[in-house]
C-alpha cells in the first residue's frame, strides 16, 4: 500500500521541500486559459501541503513541446491561475531543473508554492532510455525532499516526473490521485447495478479496450462519437466520409458477438446528425443511421437515438461516460452531447464523466460539476485502469516505503 497525503504530512513536512506533480494541462487560447478545472483539480493538494508549512514544488506539463523550451507551451499563465486561486502568490521558475529552479525553491518560505516551467522542455522526461529518465530524474530529486504524485492524468504514463522520481524520495499519494483510484475501483469492484457504460469521442482504437474489459460488467454499453461509424460499417452499412477505423471492424464484429452471447445491449444510434464536410453546419440534417449520404459525414448522434440513450439511462445506479457523442464544440452537433450529459445529472448513483473533452463538453453546454458524481481529470488513465492494465505511476509508489520519516 502506499502512503497517501494525509500520512505523509503526519511525518512531518514543515520546513520541508515537497515536490508535486500536478497535472495542469490546461487547453489554452494563445496565454488565456479557456478551461481551469485542471488547475482548479489541483489547489486541494497543494494548499493541503502549503497549510501544512512545506514549501511546495510544483511540477507539470503542457501540450505536447519537444523535449526544448517552446514559449508557447509555457507553464507561465498557469502560475498566475493558480495563485489566484490558492490566494497567494505563486513563484515561477523559468525554467525545469536549471539556475532558475534552483534559485525559486531555494527562496521558498515554509507554507509558499513554486510551480517550475514545463517539465517536457526536457527531453529526459519522456525519453524512451531508462537512464536518460533517470538521470532527469535525479535534477528533479534534488530540489526536494518528498514526493507527492497527484497528477493523476500521467500517471499511466512511464515518464521520469511520474515515475522514475518516486523512486527516489520518500513518495506518497495525492488526494486527486486517490479519489480517482477510489472511484475507478467502484466502477470495477462492486458496481451497483443497473450498471451502464456511455462511450463516445475520436480516438476509437483507444477505447476498444474498455468496451474489451466493461463488456461483462455493465449491462449495456452506448456507443457515439466517432466510434459509430465502425460499429456500422461491421453490420454492414455504408458511413460516407465518417471517421471509420478499418483494421477494427473485425474486433468490433467481435464484440457485438459476444454482447448477443451474454445478453449485454450494445446500443448504437438509429439516427445521425451528418454534414457535407467536417464543420459544417449550414449543410447539417438528420438521416437513418443506415442510410448515410456517400458525400456526407456524421458528426452526432440524431435526436432519435438522444432519446433513446437518455431513456436507456433511466434507473441506472452506475453509470461510466467517456467521450462526447458528437462534435459538441460545434451548436448543430452538440445535442446528442447534451442528451447524455442531462440524463447522467437525473442518476440516483455513481456517475462519472471521464476524459478531458467529456468535461470540457459537460463545462461548455452549461452545466455545473457538482450535477456529476465524479468528474475525472485523466481521460487516458482512467481508460487504462479500466482495461485492466497496471497504472505504473501508482503502482511504483507501492513500492516505496519512506523509513523514519522525512530526512
Ligand atoms: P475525451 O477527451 O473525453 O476522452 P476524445 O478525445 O476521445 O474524448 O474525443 C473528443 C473529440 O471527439 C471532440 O473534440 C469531438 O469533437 C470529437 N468527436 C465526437 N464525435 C465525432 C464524430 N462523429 N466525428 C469526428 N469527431 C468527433
Ligand atoms: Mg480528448
Amino acid at each position: 500500500m502506499s502512503l497517501n497525503l494525509t500520512q505523509l504530512i503526519e511525518q512531518g513536512v514543515a520546513g520541508k521541500r515537497v515536490l508535486v506533480r500536478s497535472d495542469l494541462n490546461v487547453p489554452l487560447e494563445g496565454t488565456t486559459i479557456t478551461d481551469d478545472g485542471r488547475i482548479r483539480a489541483s489547489v486541494p493538494t497543494i494548499k493541503k501541503l502549503a497549510d501544512a508549512g512545506a514549501k511546495v514544488v510544483v511540477v507539470a506539463h503542457l501540450g505536447r513541446p519537444k523535449g526544448e523550451p517552446d514559449p508557447a507551451y509555457s507553464l507561465a499563465p498557469v502560475a498566475t491561475r493558480l495563485g489566484e486561486l490558492l490566494g497567494a502568490e505563486v513563484a515561477f521558475a523559468t525554467d525545469t531543473v536549471g539556475d532558475s529552479a534552483t534559485s525559486v525553491v531555494g527562496g521558498l518560505a515554509d507554507g509558499q508554492v513554486a510551480l517550475l516551467e514545463n517539465v517536457r522542455f526536457n527531453a529526459g522526461e519522456t525519453s524512451k532510455e531508462d537512464i536518460e529518465r533517470a538521470n532527469f530524474a535525479n535534477e528533479l530529486a534534488a530540489l526536494a525532499d518528498a514526493f507527492v504524485s497527484d497528477g493523476f492524468g500521467v500517471v499511466h504514463r512511464k515518464q521520469a516526473s511520474v515515475y522514475d522520481v518516486a523512486k527516489l524520495l520518500p513518495s506518497a499519494e495525492g488526494d486527486l490521485v486517490s479519489t480517482e483510484i477510489d472511484v475507478l475501483k467502484r466502477l470495477t469492484e462492486t458496481p451497483e447495478r443497473p450498471y451502464v457504460v456511455v462511450l463516445g469521442g475520436s480516438k476509437v482504437s483507444d477505447k476498444l479496450g474498455v468496451i474489451d474489459n466493461l463488456l461483462g460488467k455493465a449491462e449495456k454499453l452506448l456507443i457515439g462519437g466517432g466510434m459509430v461509424f465502425t460499429f456500422l460499417k461491421a453490420q454492414g452499412y455504408e458511413v460516407g466520409e465518417s471517421l471509420l477505423e478499418e483494421d477494427q471492424i473485425l474486433t468490433v464484429l467481435g464484440y457485438l458477438e459476444r454482447a448477443e452471447e451474454i445478453g449485454v445491449e450494445i446500443l448504437l444510434p438509429t439516427d445521425v446528425v451528418v454534414a457535407d464536410s467536417f464543420g459544417d453546419e449550414e449543410s447539417a440534417r438528420v438521416v437513418p443511421a443506415n442510410a448515410i449520404p456517400a458525400e456526407s459525414l456524421g458528426l452526432d448522434i440524431g435526436p432519435e437515438s438522444a432519446a433513446a440513450y437518455a431513456a436507456a439511462l433511466e434507473g441506472a445506479k452506475t453509470v461510466f461516460w467517456n467521450g462526447p457523442m458528437g462534435v459538441f464544440e460545434q451548436p448543430a452537433f452538440a445535442e446528442g452531447t447534451r442528451a447524455v450529459a442531462q440524463a447522467l445529472t437525473t442518476i440516483d448513483g455513481l456517475s462519472v464523466v471521464g476524459g478531458g473533452d467529456s468535461a470540457a463538453a459537460i463545462r461548455q453546454l452549461g452545466f455545473s460539476d457538482d450535477q456529476f458524481g465524479h468528474i475525472s481529470t485523466g481521460g487516458g488513465a482512467s481508460l487504462e485502469y479500466l482495461e485492466g492494465k497496471t497504472l505504473p505511476g501508482v503502482a511504483v509508489l507501492d513500492e516505496v516505503t519512506p523509513i523514519g520519516g522525512l530526512g
